[in-house]
């Protein structure tokens, strides 16, 4: 069994066999919530709906691999003597139906999807069709909604910052913890360690990719023929089954996670995965549980003198620190953060997004990258993907519609709070400022600039890059909000300096040039 270990959850009595655990295609452990608790030889139900993959040009490999995991998971819980129920139908009222026609007697356990209301909505969906539903906390995260809600209501004594519950979470499980209850090494938060940029000869460490059987290639095939995707069929190589999965993760702790410390921010052209766990896809699907991976990485931290203490709470930050804190923020700020847009930005989403049509070499790599996989790491998310359509002025709504199709590892639970607030400061409720930047970060971080036709260094004219004029324009634009941010004085007092000098008019007229060539197709 494994479950929250911030937070207790109750048992679900799966013993009398009419409570029938239903697994959702996100929920794919076979330890985890009441599955975990059913004996072998119960019943199990599991519904592949397709109308939901028709809403959005969704990735090629996210529903391949979301439809080649499910169908996986159910042979795995065949092999293992469960009576799985597998009902593909187009909708869950549909398969709902089925199902309490079949079994009118059962009560259906499921644990709530973190998705806004899909507790409510299934459970008006089952009451339609005349079942029974119970459902429970989802057993999947590292902490329980109840815990982080105490937490969260004693913001008096602790701000709601993402630091102050990584602490918390820390203290709670115990993890990279001296018996005195400090953190190991003395800090807590090790971010200004993970920000070098690899030299010339360094070469990435191997990735784990996963032998895929038929049963995989007969599902890519199927969708190709039966939705509308974007991006590349192939190269595959995400786990679908468990076993995959935790070969995925035993490889990142052997064989990557010492590097992943020191270039976790970095970015390169030819590099799309660096030194990046690649686990998100199969964490988000339940194929491994958070707590699996934290207490691998700190293990082997513990074991292996080569894995830096960056690299450890590195990972561990993201994990139990910001996974989870994205979790409960999307709870708490739903459905008001789906449509949040404090600076009133309408620009609609450039059609480079889609085709990678562009000459910014940052943009465009970015995109061949998620074209290729459905996958670029966080930093290019940030820094390149979310920092451009942020000063552009794009309605956060449809970079979120974007990410949330065309990435392997989107839910409306993470890419939400990830998209709208940290990529585009669009609600307030974490963010204490924009994360924008000009061509300087980019530089810093990444190769992209050398091959570029903009000049990196250029803010106005012909060439410029397009990322310094727009920043300019963005803080002038939003002057009304962002002024009074005490940590954005200094960039106004830049601003102020270029409105004195008359630097600024030329700005916006670069701006306004390089909105004709986004409407040419030339940007
Ligand atoms: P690593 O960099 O190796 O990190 C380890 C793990 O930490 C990840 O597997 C992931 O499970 C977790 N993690 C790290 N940061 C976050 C975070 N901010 N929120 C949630 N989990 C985190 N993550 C998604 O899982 N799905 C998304 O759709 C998604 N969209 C994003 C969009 C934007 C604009 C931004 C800025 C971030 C987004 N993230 C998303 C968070 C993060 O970028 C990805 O989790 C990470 O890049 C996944 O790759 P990895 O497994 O190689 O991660
Ligand atoms: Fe991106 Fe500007 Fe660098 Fe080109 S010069 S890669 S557009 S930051």
């Amino acid at each position: 069994m494994v479950g929250p270990v911030v937070g207790t959850t109750p048992d679900h009595d799966m013993t009398d066999e009419q409570r029938v655990p239903w697994v959702l295609g996100t929920q794919l452990h076979p330890g985890a919530g009441p599955l975990g608790e059913t004996p072998a030889g119960g019943r199990v139900l599991m519904i592949e709906a397709h109308a939901f993959a028709r809403r959005r040009p969704y990735h090629h490999q996210k529903l391949t691999l979301v439809f080649a995991a499910m169908r996986q998971f159910r042979d795995e819980l065949r092999e293992q003597g469960y009576d799985v129920e597998y009902i593909a139908t187009e909708t869950f009222r549909d398969g709902l139906a089925r199902y309490f026609e079949r079994y009118p007697g059962d009560t259906l356990v499921m644990m709530r999807s973190p998705s806004y209301r899909s507790g409510p909505r299934m459970a008006e969906l089952v009451a339609d069709v005349g079942g029974d539903l119970a459902v429970v906390e989802n057993g999947l995260f590292a902490s329980t909604r109840r815990a982080f809600d105490e937490w969260a209501n004693r913001t008096d004594l602790q701000p709601f910052t993402h630091e102050n519950f990584y602490r918390w979470m820390r203290r709670e499980s115990g993890v990279l913890l001296t018996d005195e209850g400090t953190p190991v090494g003395g800090e807590w938060n090790l971010d200004d360690e993970n920000q070098e940029f690899p030299p010339a000869d360094w070469e990435p460490p191997d990735r784990y990719v996963p032998d895929h059987d038929d049963l995989t290639a007969d599902v890519s095939d199927w969708v190709g023929a039966e939705f509308d995707t974007w991006g590349q069929q192939e190269p595959f190589e995400w786990p679908v089954t468990r076993s995959q999965a935790q070969s995925m993760l035993d490889h990142f702790c052997t064989t990557r996670l010492p590097e992943f410390g020191p270039y976790q921010d970095a970015m390169r052209s030819e590099e799309w995965a660096m030194a990046h766990a690649l686990l998100s896809p199969s964490i988000n699907l339940g194929l491994l549980h958070p707590w699996e991976a934290i207490t691998a990485i700190e293990e082997t931290f513990e074991s292996d003198p080569d894995v830096p203490l960056n690299s450890a709470e590195g990972v561990v930050r993201q994990l139990l620190g910001w996974r989870e804190f994205m979790r409960h923020v999307y709870r708490h700020s739903m459905p008001e953060l789906a449509t949040a847009n404090q600076l009133g930005a309408t620009q609609d989403l450039p059609d480079f997004y889609w085709s990678g049509d562009t000459e910014m070499a940052c943009v465009s790599g970015c995109v061949d990258d998620v074209r290729a996989r459905g996958y670029a790491h966080h930093i290019q998310r940030l820094m390149v993907l979310a920092n451009f359509a942020t000063l552009w002025g794009v309605e956060p709504e449809q970079l979120n519609e974007w990410f949330h199709a065309t990435y392997v590892d989107a839910y409306h639970w993470v890419t939400t709070p990830n998209v709208i607030e940290m990529g585009q400061y669009g609600h307030g409720v974490f963010a204490t400022k924009p994360y924008v930047s000009s061509a300087n970060y980019i530089d810093r971080m990444s190769d992209y600039c050398g091959d570029c036709k903009y000049y990196k260094t250029k803010t106005t004219g012909e060439g410029a890059c397009p990322f310094n004029a727009l920043y300019w324009d963005f803080l002038a634009r939003n002057e009304d909000q962002l002024r009074s941010n005490h940590r954005m004085g200094l960039m106004y007092s830049h601003v102020d300096n270029k409105r004195e000098s008359g630097d600024l008019e030329a700005i916006r007229e670069r701006v306004a040039d390089l909105r004709e060539l986004a409407a040419d197709g030339e940007l």
